[in-house]
């Protein structure tokens, strides 16, 4: 997958709308502390479905709002769209919004969509909110000092694996679901014997 554009819109320290080009190969974000290097990140990683209070730094969902300064009042609602090539070169277009007081909703290719189908969409791709591609500052030494268990997860994501976990966990459960309804089903049957 190749990510092409970013728009935000209130997301953050940006609350004009901004758009950014992202050109083939390495994008290195530079510029002054507390100018929105990590708020960049942090968008993208957002509007392919991150929740985690932790890569977010923020509290509740609405935190990622534009929270208003001493000159500007605060904005109702943030709203992030990520362009991007799949690998079959097919134009991708996710639109993640928040609200406030009416939640996040999530936009695939014009089309309402749940956060479960943004997350598989990514997680096939070996993209996705998590991906070792997104590299924030300290990541690196992160990485040197990470558990084998943890750098597998990394190699697992950037092979294009870690989208199979998500479906095997669904197949599980399916599993276990039909295996009660059979159990249950050979006690009735048992009953009618
Ligand atoms: P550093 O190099 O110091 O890590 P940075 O360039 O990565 O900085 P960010 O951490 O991305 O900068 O941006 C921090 C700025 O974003 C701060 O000025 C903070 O006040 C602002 N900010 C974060 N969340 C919001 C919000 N919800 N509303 C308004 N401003 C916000």
């Amino acid at each position: 997958m190749e990510f092409k554009r970013l728009r935000l819109s209130g997301f953050k320290s940006f609350v004009e709308p901004a758009e950014l080009r992202i050109e083939p190969g390495l994008t290195g974000v530079v510029g002054p502390n507390g100018c929105g290097k990590s708020n960049l990140l942090e968008a993208i990683r957002w509007v392919m479905g991150e929740n985690s209070p932790k890569s977010l730094r923020s509290g509740g969902m609405e935190d990622v709002i534009f929270a208003g300064t001493e000159s500007r009042p605060p904005r109702d609602f943030a709203e992030v769209q990520l362009s991007a090539a799949d690998d079959d070169g097919d134009e991708l277009e996710v639109l993640r919004r928040v609200e406030r007081g009416a939640g996040s909703a999530y936009r695939l290719n014009g089309k309402d969509v749940r956060a479960k189908d943004v997350a598989l969409t990514f997680a096939d791709a070996a993209t996705g909110a998590h991906s070792p591609a997104l590299v924030s500052q300290g990541k690196i030494a992160q990485v040197i000092a990470a558990k084998p268990t943890v750098r597998r997860q990394m190699l697992e994501e950037a092979a294009g694996i870690s989208g199979l976990h998500v479906r095997r966990k669904d197949a599980e459960q399916k599993l276990r679901a039909t295996e009660t309804n059979l159990a249950r089903l050979e006690d009735i049957m048992a009953g009618l014997d």
